[in-house]
């Protein structure tokens, strides 16, 4: 099937990719030059394990392409999808890149004999694609509804398994507002040997943005009782964490003895909270979107507060255990939001950082391939802060090291001499007794 997909960041790139690579023939739309002459030379913009391999064949198959021409791409695609940002801006979703896509889809509508199915890729709010996009797309092509078609088809993959994710979905959402739009994604996903399910596309919206908000409760939830924890004294929450991580409700115990040691048991981690494109301003649109019906969204309110200050959670230990953090030498470690990406929205290490200079402390920072982009969001106060590209020779110069960011290769900080040193584990991905000779801080715990 021919397929046009429109705004190619990490979540279009991705599905692009994937889907030529299943056999469909995928032309990727970004308004972004720069974008589409990287891809055509076979580069992705964005880092994302696999990707660049998977686009190798890809256009190896002559399968995929890219063009800043929406009118060439959309030349014989039975499908459109969107998949632009979604940012919540000012209390409220900015649809604009929504609606530019949807405008622009239905101006070349309105100039073709042919059927296009409308998909929406992007996060959008329930009663997004049946009202906004619709009447849009109704607008600039002067045809009413259903003489195109409308469709919501939400994205669960992760950044840093975005490939593993699209390739091997859990579920595929097939939301759908006619019947020619649900037989196009049928067909579109028919490769996919899944569990798919049919709904509407407001339900299909909802089920998005429930996901994330259910995901980031649970993270809420545990950095609380850790925060708790660290405020008693005496008790390193990771002990806890081990015995909740052995309830068989959440860690069911498989015939074989074994336990099945399921994804959800990561979100019952402890840490310097949640970032990234989706969680936070996910959950921002679902409550705002509650709040404007009236309602009082007490639970995400509390999720989002206890997200907000949890970077400071981190600044605040390290305060206090060293009794004050004025010319210190502080080294973070990660930048990204998490590992396998160099996405930094949200980041908690930007919170961090901003933190650390404020208190006029000397930052020094390290990524595997996020730093430049944490170089660009952290604007003109990133000057003050030391990029490195060698994390390991700058350690003896650290008083204190914070691993932000649950990379790998962090794990070989436990090797290193840090005698004398503090070492804040702000993802709790090391052990107390493995680093030798340094002050063991973390979420959860108080120095002891
Ligand atoms: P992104 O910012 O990486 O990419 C969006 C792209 O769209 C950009 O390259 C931009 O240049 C392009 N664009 C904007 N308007 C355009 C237009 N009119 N025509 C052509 N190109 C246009 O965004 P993303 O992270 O890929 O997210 C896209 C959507 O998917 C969002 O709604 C997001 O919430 C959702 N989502 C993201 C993820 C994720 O992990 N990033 C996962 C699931 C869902």
């Amino acid at each position: 099937m021919r397929v046009c997909i429109v705004g190619t960041g990490y979540v279009g790139l991705v599905t692009g990719v994937c889907l030529a690579t299943k056999g469909h023939d995928v032309t990727c739309v970004d308004h972004d030059p720069a974008i589409v002459v990287s891809l055509n030379e076979g580069r992705p913009h964005i880092f994302e394990e696999g990707l660049p391999e998977l686009l190798t064949l890809a256009r190896a198959t002559g399968r995929f392409t890219a063009t800043a021409d929406l009118e060439s791409g959309l030349d014989g695609a039975k499908i459109a999808m969107i998949a632009v940002g979604t940012p919540f801006v000012n209390g409220v979703v900015d649809l604009s890149y929504v609606r530019g896509a949807a405008r622009d889809i239905g101006a070349y509508i309105g100039k073709t004999d042919r059927h296009i199915c409308v998909v929406m890729k992007s996060t959008v709010l329930p009663c997004t694609t049946d009202t906004v996009v619709r009447e849009e797309i109704e607008v600039a092509s002067g045809k009413r509804f259903p003489a195109f078609g409308l469709g919501m088809n939400p994205e669960f993959l992760r950044e840093g398994n975005a490939i593993v994710d699209f390739m091997g979905p859990d579920r595929i959402v097939l939301g759908y507002e006619d019947s020619a739009t649900l037989d196009c994604l049928e067909a579109l996903y028919a490769p996919w040997a899944v569990d798919k399910i049919r709904m509407r596309t407001r339900s299909a919206e909802l089920l998005k943005y429930s996901n994330n908000a259910l995901l980031a409760c649970q993270i809420s939830a545990i950095n609380e009782i850790a925060n708790l924890a660290a405020a008693i004294g005496g008790i390193d929450i990771m002990d806890v964490v081990k015995g909740l991580h052995l309830d068989k409700r959440w860690n069911p115990i498989l015939p074989n003895g074994k336990r099945a040691e399921p994804e959800i048991l990561t979100y019952l981690i402890p840490g310097c909270g949640f970032g990234g494109s989706c969680f936070p301003k996910d959950v921002q649109a679902l409550r705002a979107q509650g709040e404007q019906l009236g309602l009082p969204m007490r639970l995400l309110n509390a999720v989002l507060e206890i997200n907000d200050a949890q970077p400071e959670q981190v600044v605040a230990i390290l305060h206090e255990e060293l009794h004050g953090l004025g010319g210190r030498n502080i080294l973070v470690l990660g930048l990204a939001f998490k590992p396998g990406t160099d996405d930094v929205r949200e980041s908690a290490s930007l919170k961090i950082v901003k933190r650390l200079l404020s208190h006029g402390c000397k930052v020094s920072v390290h990524d595997p391939v996020a730093a430049h982009n944490f170089h660009r969001a952290l604007g003109p106060v990133a000057d003050a802060v030391t990029f490195l590209d060698d994390w390991k020779s700058h350690i003896d110069q650290a008083e204190v090291v914070i691993l932000a960011t649950k990379w790998p290769e962090y794990q070989q900080i436990a090797k290193s001499n840090l005698s004398g040193k503090t070492l804040f584990d702000g993802r709790r991905t090391l052990t107390p007794n493995a680093v030798g000779g340094a002050k063991y801080l973390a979420i959860g715990r108080r120095a002891v």
